[in-house]
């Protein structure tokens, strides 16, 4: 199945590390143009040199005016994948204001204003599209000390199907994709619990956590027109753990 996104422009959040940073060179090699935010510069600058042509945006997509100010006349977009994300662990009792307040900012608030920008000049220009929500398993299960950061994922979760039905007649597709644990820094930090890494992998029917690729596949595949009625769901990329 050949995906090919040439004459397309889009925005990827997170840009600059893990699952984004891959998103970004995988959209570039199928053709898109894309425009890649991230809140490190040093980031955006090794990946801008990687692959010429890229349009950088550095931006702390937890604070509302900036967000408004880097992205509010960003011109056309056709494909968005709203990737940035935080995690801040913290156990239930012990949860505080700052941590909750910066994970619902990043996680969540800012996947509403970046998709209100980008579907409204999708809707103004007559063209249909496709929104990928990077949610988690967490969104459906639940794990200890990820209060906040689950929370935002079972929102997003919601999120996605309100997007999708207010959307769709636009003919503006909205889906999550739903990883489980993903080696990268944020993947790093829930390995840290090894206790809880074991018991994530024990109920996981392949025995084994994802690959960056695995989750990239299928944002293209949900991006593409391969998915053309696939709408609100998405695609849960967890060898199984969701399902026993
Ligand atoms: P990662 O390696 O930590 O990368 C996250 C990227 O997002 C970084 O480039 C980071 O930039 C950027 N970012 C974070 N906050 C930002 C902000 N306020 N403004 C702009 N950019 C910001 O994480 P990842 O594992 O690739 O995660 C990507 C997505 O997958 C997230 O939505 C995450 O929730 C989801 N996910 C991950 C796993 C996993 O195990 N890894 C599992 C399920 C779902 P800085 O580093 O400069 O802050």
């Amino acid at each position: 199945m050949q995906i090919n996104f040439s004459g397309l422009r889009a925005l990827v959040t997170g840009a600059g590390k893990g699952i984004g940073r891959d998103t970004v060179k995988a959209l570039h090699d199928s053709g898109a143009k894309v425009v890649a935010v991230s809140r490190t510069k040093e980031d955006l600058v090794s990946l801008s040199k990687e692959h010429p042509g890229l349009e950088p945006v550095c931006l702390d997509l937890g604070d509302w005016e900036a967000t408004e100010r880097a992205l509010g006349n960003i011109g056309p977009i056709d494909l968005l994948v709203n990737n940035a994300a935080v995690l801040l662990p913290e156990p239930f009792l012990e949860v505080s204001k700052e941590a909750f307040d910066r994970t619902i900012n990043v996680n969540l608030r800012s996947v509403i204003q970046v998709s209100q920008m980008v579907a409204r000049g999708m809707i103004a220009r007559g063209v249909s599209g496709s929104i990928v929500n990077v949610s988690s398993i967490v969104a459906r299960a639940p794990v200890a000390n990820l209060t906040s950061y689950s929370s935002t994922k079972g929102a997003m979760d919601m999120l996605t199907k309100i997007m999708a039905l207010e959307l769709g007649p636009h003919q503006i597709r909205v889906n999550t994709v739903n990883p489980t644990v993903v080696l990268t820094n944020m993947g790093k930090q829930v390995v840290a619990y090894p206790e809880l890494a074991k018991s994530i992998k024990e109920r996981t029917p392949l025995k084994k956590f994802a690959e960056v690729e695995d989750v990239v596949y299928s944002i293209l595949f949900l991006l593409s027109d391969k998915s053309a009625m696939t709408n609100g769901l998405g695609i849960v990329v967890d060898g199984g753990y969701l399902a026993c």
